[in-house]
């Protein structure tokens, strides 16, 4: 019997799927948002899909792929953009949307399957108890929560609660191993850092107990400015308002709003730069009262004050934001691309000012106000006019030159779109939980390469994609 069959008799009894359209089309995440990436991954697929309906058919999967040696990656709605659900080496797609349950509501935490999407999660929540989650990414109507806790870092939320992996925004996370027996793991406090954000390379996430926090029925707003400095300045200014609740600010300067911004076109200038906000209902007044006070800033578009029908025909707020900015900019221009940026604080004013003068309409700016360390200050999406990777490249070391740190979205190991170190953390529960090195390979490079020089500036080549 080949490995297939082998395979395929292990899992009898389990939804599977092998007719290779269908399989590669789940094979794909957002991979392609990067002309580079794209490049690298439009050939890469896996053999199999399964869908598991429990925790015990997840076993059932792990220990017969262990058996066979096959490789496996998990997928969540695989809207990950570093191309972090890519199977590099073929094998097992493990597709978890279906265990998608709210399995437990309390006052202040949810317990779910981490295939559940993360708006059906706070439409639970809201009408169980009027609580929401703290944080969501944008892709908030289709992400599952599993692959935002594996495979992103923040969103729509962190002006108030920071990033996913700050202590208290995870309560706890159930893991599976990867071995002859798959052991089950309840993981809490310290624990967590072991899996999160590891790109599912160390674990599969079978449960989720995160935080909640009092829902609003957000008002979604555009300030509009003539110059995007003012609009960085204001956004830096409301971001320390005390006594104010939004949920997210994000300066976007001019022209993208006007042109990539299509169903909100007709209230913003083309020479326009907006900030995006939402702000909580009760909260409305001061924020005027705000916006009032700087002579730069004029309110462009609020959902509170336009009809129903107005309403319901535009995209709501955070999908003009994060990585959406990129995502309509791309459906209007495909040659753009983005990068990921850190403004560190206490001068991420100056810094972005730095920025915009050096690269200006090659390089527009948009910025995502964060908590990050207690302090209130931004990453920026800024979308880059696309010309060569040489000139990508250059950009990049512009920014680092700059004291701007960049999580390069150009590459999909974990150590080169992050901090570009091993995560000694992360490796060492690898050793332990999958000492195979089947969970998703080629993503951890402290594991296929240990002494890989990550000061070389070289790429990282996965020698299965080489041999493709
Ligand atoms: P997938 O893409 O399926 O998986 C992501 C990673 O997690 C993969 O490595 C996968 O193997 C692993 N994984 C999935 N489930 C599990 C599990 N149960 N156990 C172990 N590993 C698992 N990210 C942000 O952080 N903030 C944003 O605001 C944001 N906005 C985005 C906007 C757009 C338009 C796009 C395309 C992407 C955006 N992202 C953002 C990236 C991505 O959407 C998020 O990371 C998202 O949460 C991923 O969820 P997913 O279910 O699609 O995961």
């Amino acid at each position: 019997m080949s490995v297939l069959e082998q395979l395929k008799a292990g899992l009898n009894g389990l939804q599977i799927e092998d007719n290779p359209q269908i399989v590669k089309q789940k094979s794909r995440d957002f991979f392609w948002y990067s002309p580079v990436l794209k490049k690298q991954l439009d050939e890469v697929t896996g053999d199999l899909v399964v869908t598991p309906k429990s925790e015990a058919e997840v076993i059932q999967v792990l220990k017969t792929c262990y058996e066979l040696d096959v490789p496996v990656t998990t997928r969540g709605a695989g809207t990950g953009n570093y191309g972090q659900a890519m199977p590099l080496a073929g094998g097992v797609i493990l597709n978890l949307a279906e265990m998608n349950r709210v399995k437990e509501i309390r006052q202040g935490s949810v317990v779910v399957e981490p295939g559940a999407i993360i708006s059906k999660i706070d439409e639970e929540c809201r009408a169980h108890s009027g609580q929401e989650l703290r944080l969501h990414p944008s892709t908030y109507r289709t992400a599952t929560i599993g692959g935002f806790i594996a495979g992103g870092s923040g969103g729509v939320g962190s002006i108030n609660w920071g990033g996913l992996r700050d202590l208290g925004n995870v309560i706890r996370l159930r893991v599976l191993t990867m071995e002859a027996e798959p052991q089950v793991l309840e993981l809490t406090g310290e624990d967590l850092q072991k899996v999160m954000h590891a790109y599912g390379t160390n674990g599969v996430i079978t449960e989720v107990e995160m935080p909640l926090t009092a829902a609003y029925d957000w008002v979604d707003v555009l300030v509009g400015f003539d110059a995007f400095m003012d609009g960085v300045e204001f956004a830096d200014a409301l971001g320390n308002q005390d006594g104010l609740l939004l949920k997210e600010i994000a300066p976007i300067a001019a022209p993208v709003p006007h042109e990539y911004f299509l169903r909100h076109q007709k209230f913003i200038r083309k020479d326009q730069s907006v900030v995006v906000c939402m702000v909580a209902p009760f909260a409305m007044d001061a924020f005027a009262t705000f916006v009032s006070r700087n002579r730069t800033a004029s309110i462009l578009y609020r959902s509170d004050t336009v009809s129903e029908e107005v309403r319901k025909g535009l995209p709501p707020a955070y999908e003009l934001a994060w990585n959406h900015t990129t995502l309509r900019g791309l459906r209007v221009d495909p040659s753009i691309t983005y990068l990921q940026v850190l403004y560190p604080y206490p001068d991420q004013v100056e810094k972005v000012r730095t920025m915009v003068n050096l690269l200006g309409e090659e390089v527009p700016a948009h910025l995502e106000y964060v908590r990050f360390d207690g302090k209130i200050t931004c990453f920026g999406l800024p979308i880059v006019r696309y010309t060569s990777e040489e000139r990508l490249n250059e950009i990049i070391r512009l920014h680092e030159d700059n004291g701007c740190p960049i999580f390069n979205p150009h590459r999909y190991t974990l150590e080169e779109g992050g901090m570009k170190q091993t995560d000694e953390v992360q490796l060492a529960f690898k050793k332990l939980a999958d000492p195979k090195g089947l969970l998703n390979p080629g993503k951890m490079i402290a594991w296929e390469d240990p002494s890989y020089d990550y000061s070389s500036n070289k790429l990282f080549l996965f020698p299965g994609l080489q041999a493709g």
